[in-house]
């Protein structure tokens, strides 16, 4: 197993990319401290981990407010006794988050808190609790649009995953000499219910595939590989890193026929 007495808190479990990884991370050894704001969903990422002969608690917290993220990260300490993993995964996209003229004040602050503030937090209580272990991984969850641009406009959403790069990066070169490793993992477009609520039409399905060479989006449980590769010990040498996991879109100019 690869994540054998470790304990790893992953936010956003309850849907998509976090609750694929806590169930993985659950196989390969983890406990998990599964965090939302949809306690049913986060009751229902745990109950499968514990069925299936797991180890998992469910903490509900906000990632925007800090007594939140203060209390996710010492619950994970008082139940399992340390963290070794911070996944910082949790994120929202606007419906009406659109260009720089049409973006509303209140759908960019709700996009940075969550987002931006969201990574911050889990960092600013993480941190101390991963340096009581002796070391441990924080991977936080970007986007390939931290390096893209898109003519379908979610400025306030690429703004935020742009800020959640830089502030991993730094926060690798702070932390580089406490063995403790950050990345930012970057996904492409997925088929999870972050995406496809906008991409309710074939027509919209297919404007955003014909950028992707693979020719099809990316799921829940791929990401979920990566994360374990960058919570675990075989990428004992990768720190600071974009970690794109994205079909080839960053990679494209023209893409096959
Ligand atoms: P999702 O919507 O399926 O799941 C997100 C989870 O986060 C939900 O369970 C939700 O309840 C929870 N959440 C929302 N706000 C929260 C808050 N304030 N505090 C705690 N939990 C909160 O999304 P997903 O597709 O799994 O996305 C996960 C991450 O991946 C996000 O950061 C997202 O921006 C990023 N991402 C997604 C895609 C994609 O195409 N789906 C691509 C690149 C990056």
């Amino acid at each position: 197993m690869r994540l054998k007495d470790k304990v790893a808190l992953i936010t956003g479990a309850g849907s998509g990319i976090g609750f694929e990884t806590a169930q993985l991370f659950a196989r390969e050894g983890a406990a998990i401290v599964a965090v939302d704001i949809n306690d049913d969903a986060g009751d229902a990422c745990i109950a499968e981990i514990n069925a299936a002969g797991g180890l998992a608690s469910y903490v509900h917290a906000d990632v925007a407010r800090a007594s939140d993220c203060e209390n996710m990260i010492a619950a994970a300490e008082s139940t399992y006794g340390k963290l070794d993993i911070l996944f910082n995964n949790a994120g929202i996209s606007h419906a009406a988050d659109d260009d720089a003229v049409n973006t509303s004040e209140a759908v960019w602050d709700m996009t940075m808190a969550v987002n931006v503030k969201g990574v911050f937090l889990g960092c600013k209580y993480g941190i101390p609790a991963l340096q009581r272990a002796g070391g441990g991984s924080v991977i936080n969850t970007a986007s390939f649009v931290a390096v893209l641009g898109a003519a379908t406009p979610q400025l306030a959403y690429t703004a935020s995953k742009g800020a959640v790069l830089a502030m991993s990066r730094e926060l690798a070169v702070i932390h580089a000499q406490e063995n403790i490793r950050v990345n930012a993992l970057c996904p492409g477009p997925l088929r999870t219910e972050l995406l496809m609520k906008y991409l309710n039409t074939e027509e919209k399905k297919r404007r955003r595939l014909v950028h992707i060479p693979m020719g099809r989006f990316g799921e829940a449980g791929e990401i979920a590989k990566a994360a374990l590769y960058l919570a675990s010990e075989e990428s004992s040498f990768v720190t600071g890193s974009a970690f794109l996991v994205d079909g080839g879109i960053t990679a494209a100019y023209v893409t096959p026929e």
